[in-house]
């Protein structure tokens, strides 16, 4: 059923506890983690704690849990200290565009300079 775990999802199973990471950030419905292979000096992946495959997915199915994820997003952008220069919140979708992991997510990425338009 749509939001419910996934046993094959890398994420659900962050959310599990049944693989670890380092969180950063933990809400009732999301839950914020540093990515294994950073791409910038900050970048934190925030997800929703329901399972839904991409960001456009979750938004249509969950609106509120989509606005909890992009809030959090910007807390964290503030307590990492890159709020102010500038940072990015990417939602990959599709293996086209490089999503890797169909459990929805939102990249938080900062501390560098960012160009425009991304690779
Ligand atoms: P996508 O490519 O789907 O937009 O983003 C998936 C992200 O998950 C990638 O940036 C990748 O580095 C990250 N990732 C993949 N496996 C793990 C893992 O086991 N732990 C953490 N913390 N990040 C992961």
């Amino acid at each position: 059923m749509a939001g419910e775990p996934q046993a094959d999802c890398l994420f659900c199973k962050i959310i599990a506890k049944e693989i670890p990471a380092t969180v950063v950030r933990e809400s009732e419905t999301t839950l914020a983690f540093r990515d294994i292979n950073p791409q910038a000096p900050t970048h934190v992946l925030v997800i929703p704690k329901v399972h839904h495959p991409d960001a456009a997915s979750l938004a249509a199915a969950e609106p509120q849990i989509a606005a909890d994820v992009l809030r959090e997003a910007g807390e964290i952008a503030f307590e990492e200290g890159v709020a102010e220069s500038g940072y990015r919140i990417v939602f990959n979708t599709g293996s086209g565009a490089g999503q890797t992991v169909f459990h929805a997510h939102a990249h938080v990425l900062g501390g560098r300079g960012l160009n425009w338009p991304p690779g």
